[in-house]
């Protein structure tokens, strides 16, 4: 009998296989024939989610902030001194941390699904080609999760996501865009980043907009990159959290377990703190054989400390944002405009964006300005 069996070869799977290898007895099965394929990410990522991965992917570009666009056509740059993000190919990101996985002596198994589980005494595990009996269960298995559904498990929310390579240089490679609005992307924001040669634009759109092809196929248009797709990616993400992420014998991490940042619908840096804290519950609780879902909720408690306030406020301010309208938009335009708010702006941290609420609370007189713009999306 394997120690754990992990569902799922993407980041949040394997830097927990990386982790538990070291001192247990680790099979990965993923359903693709590689890791990190099909890609379903704009790979913007912060230093700390680089030093997490574990590995060292190449970075395309570092950029040191954003051109934001607001619906009436008005732009904000917010741009940094430090750099802010670098952008990565997930695909090989993925791939590095699989064989980092590996090389700690974790075995993967690809081309085999995860179908269903029974604990009893241990972990029956079944797929779409056999069986695998082991002590614990984690379920890594990204935003579709079967594992996560077992558990009766449903995200608060999805959004849906695509993306386009194009091939077309930004002028300025050190910031991304940003477009904003009902008409860019209802529920949520355009991207347009830099990698050189090419650029990667695209669009997440709430669940009830519908597909977001449409808006994808306009934005291209808009900015004259209709003719020089190279690539297209799609994907949903999960957002505001769900029911249980552990139960007797088994545990979810990454997408699985809803660990998204709402805003910016980062998935990387909450999925990767949490292998983390799940590989030091999972070797405790291997080692003293307790495996109960009483001894694994030090890991959902952990998770709480290291990050769940920045999601439930996330969340929240995400509500807050779903309430404003085109006009409210521009109207927080021109208040970011303010000279004494972008120097709070130009401080964001990517992975911890809600704590521009705390600084704007510690500016009494930009805190007093936003009020109107509050009174409108809270109300
Ligand atoms: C359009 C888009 C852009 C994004 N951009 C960013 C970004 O720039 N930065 C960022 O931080 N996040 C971004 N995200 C989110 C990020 O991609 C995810 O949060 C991240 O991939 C989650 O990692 P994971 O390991 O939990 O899940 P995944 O990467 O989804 O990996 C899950 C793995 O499980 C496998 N699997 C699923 N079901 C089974 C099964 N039954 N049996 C076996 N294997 C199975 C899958 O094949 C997959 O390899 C983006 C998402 C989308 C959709």
């Amino acid at each position: 009998m394997r120690d754990v069996v992990v569902v799922g070869g993407g980041p949040a799977g394997s830097r927990a296989a990386a982790l538990l290898a070291r001192g247990h007895d680790v099979l990965v099965l993923e359903e693709h024939g590689e890791s990190g394929v099909p890609v379903q990410c704009a790979g913007l990522v912060t230093d700390d989610v680089v030093k997490l991965s574990g590995v060292d992917p190449d970075i395309i570009t570092t950029l040191f902030g954003a051109e934001v666009v607001f619906p009436d056509g008005s732009a904000l740059t917010v741009r940094s001194k430090v750099p802010k993000a670098r952008t990565i190919d997930r695909r090989q990101m993925d791939s590095r941390m699989a064989d980092a996985a590996m090389a700690a002596g974790a075995e993967y198994s690809y081309r085999e699904r995860y179908v269903s589980h029974s604990t009893q005494g241990g972990v029956r595990v079944r797929t779409d080609i056999g069986e695998h009996g082991c002590r614990l269960l984690v379920g890594a298995d990204g935003h579709t999760s079967a594992v996560s559904r077992s558990l009766g498990n449903t995200p608060r929310e999805y959004i849906r996501g695509m993306q386009a390579d194009v091939a077309m240089r930004m002028e300025d490679q050190e910031l991304f865009r940003v477009r904003l609005g009902s008409e860019n992307a209802p529920g949520f924001f355009t991207w347009e980043i830099p990698c050189g040669d090419y650029t990667r634009v695209g669009l997440c759109t709430s669940w009830s907009a519908g597909p977001p092809v449409d808006h994808l196929r306009r934005l291209l248009r808009r900015i004259g990159a209709e003719d020089r797709v190279i690539a297209m990616h799609s994907g949903k993400i999960p957002l505001g959290g769900i029911g249980r992420t552990v139960s007797d014998r088994c545990m979810l991490v990454g997408d699985a377990a809803c660990q998204v940042k709402p805003v910016s619908g980062g998935g990387l840096y909450p999925g990767l703190t949490a292998a983390g804290i799940l590989a030091d519950v999972v070797d405790a609780a291997l080692r003293e054989d307790d495996l109960s879902e009483r001894r694994l909720s030090r890991y959902a408690k952990g998770c709480d400390h290291a990050f769940g306030k920045e999601l439930s406020r996330g969340y929240m301010l995400r509500r807050m944002l779903l309430r404003m309208d085109d006009g409210d938009l521009d109207a927080a335009g021109a208040y970011a405009s303010r000279e004494d708010v972008r120097s709070i702006l130009d401080g964001i941290e990517i992975d911890r964006p809600s704590d521009v609420i705390g600084s704007l609370v510690r500016h009494p007189r930009a805190a007093l300005a936003a009020l109107p713009i509050l009174m409108r999306c809270i109300f």
